[in-house]
């Protein structure tokens, strides 16, 4: 296999993650970075550290050596027509609709290649799937749900349910640990959003000293149940189960690298024999965040550049397919 050129937008918490995970890769080779002032491209690949870089002391990866700001990054490298296979869109889902945007903009400006996101609400993904006919139509292969959930433990829900003749349930608990919710602005407002009182555009609106005030009242605690998740729409599009069997919760603690609880997926169903049982799928306490999405998400990137190689076209989500990994 040829080295794959890609591309990652949003050059956040996981944006540097994903660049600084692709500089272990043989099969990967980071070519463009973007964020909301500008982008940079090298097609012998970027160095992540200079990234990182730029944005620490200067706020923008368009600040780096071979960067460029510019008002809006996506829409002008669609325009420069850069040579990338396919990106990972690290981007914020704020508003809700911004992701479904953004996958019109790579549509309209006649992009052709492979896209996968890391979306989380049952809601953004439903806007996806409204442009199935449309990704089919301009060459698009679209993986969507690529992270960790919805993402991997959604894929692993899809292998547990195997063993089962009917699934009964799917409960995803996820235990996140950040040293600083500055590391991970939008994930920590979406999860917000999700709070007693609060929804995406209330979360969206709160500034930074808000979030801080709030995060100082709960002791950097986040505490989410019953979580309007894309893992749900996801697993019943597959054929696992109806929605409402699929429930996701969790603990997001902003203060300390540490997991507050063992990320787990429960799979509950009953075999062919009668018995109902359950299996466990427990991710490693010592796996990041970062770790636990950016790996998917390449290794969907990796599955959807095969299909595009092959002439597939359209949308599929992390419960659609195996992802592949990426050496
Ligand atoms: P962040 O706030 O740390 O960074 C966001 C980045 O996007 C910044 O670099 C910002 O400049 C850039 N950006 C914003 N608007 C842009 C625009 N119009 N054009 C180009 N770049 C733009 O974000 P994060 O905490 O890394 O989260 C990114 C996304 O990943 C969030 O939507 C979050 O919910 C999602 N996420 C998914 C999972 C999962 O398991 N599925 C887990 C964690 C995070």
């Amino acid at each position: 296999m040829t080295v794959l050129r890609v591309g990652v937008l949003g050059f956040g918490g996981l944006g540097q993650a994903a660049a600084r995970m692709l500089a272990l890769k043989q099969q990967m080779s980071l070519v463009v970075a973007g964020d909301s002032q500008g982008y940079a491209y090298n097609p012998a690949g970027l160095d992540w550290q200079s990234l990182q870089q730029a944005v620490r002391e200067q706020g923008s990866v368009g600040f780096a050596e071979q960067g460029t700001l510019c008002a809006d990054p996506i829409a002008t490298l669609l325009e420069c027509g850069l040579a990338v296979d396919g990106y990972f869109l690290a981007l914020p889902n704020l508003p809700n609709t911004f992701m479904a945007s953004v996958a019109r903009q790579f549509i309209k400006a006649g992009w052709r290649g492979v896209l996968v996101d890391a979306i989380k609400r049952t809601s953004a993904v439903e806007q996806m799937l409204t442009l199935q006919a449309d990704f089919k139509q301009a060459g698009i292969t679209y993986i969507t749900g690529c992270g960790a959930t919805p993402g991997l433990l959604t894929a692993a829900a899809v292998l547990a349910a195997q063993s089962y003749s009917e699934v009964h349930s799917v409960r995803i608990t996820f235990g996140v640990g950040i040293a600083n919710w500055e590391h991970y602005r939008a994930t920590v407002r979406e999860d917000i959003a999700h709070l007693a009182g609060f929804d995406v555009e209330r979360a969206r609106a709160l500034s930074d000293a808000e979030v801080a005030a709030l995060l100082d009242e709960t002791d950097g605690l986040l505490k989410l149940e019953d979580m309007e998740h894309a893992d749900d729409i996801l697993l019943e599009l597959a054929g696992i189960c109806d929605r409402e069997r699929v429930t996701v919760g969790g603990v997001v603690d902003t203060r300390n690298p540490r997991k507050p609880l063992s990320t787990n997926v429960q799979v509950t169903g009953r075999t062919f024999e009668g018995k109902i049982s359950t299996h466990t799928f427990t991710l490693g306490d010592e796996t990041s965040m970062a770790a636990n999405v950016c790996g998917p998400a390449f290794a969907y990137l990796k599955a959807g550049i095969e299909l595009y190689r092959r002439g597939c076209y359209g949308l599929w989500s992390s419960a659609d397919l195996m992802p592949r990994f990426v050496r």
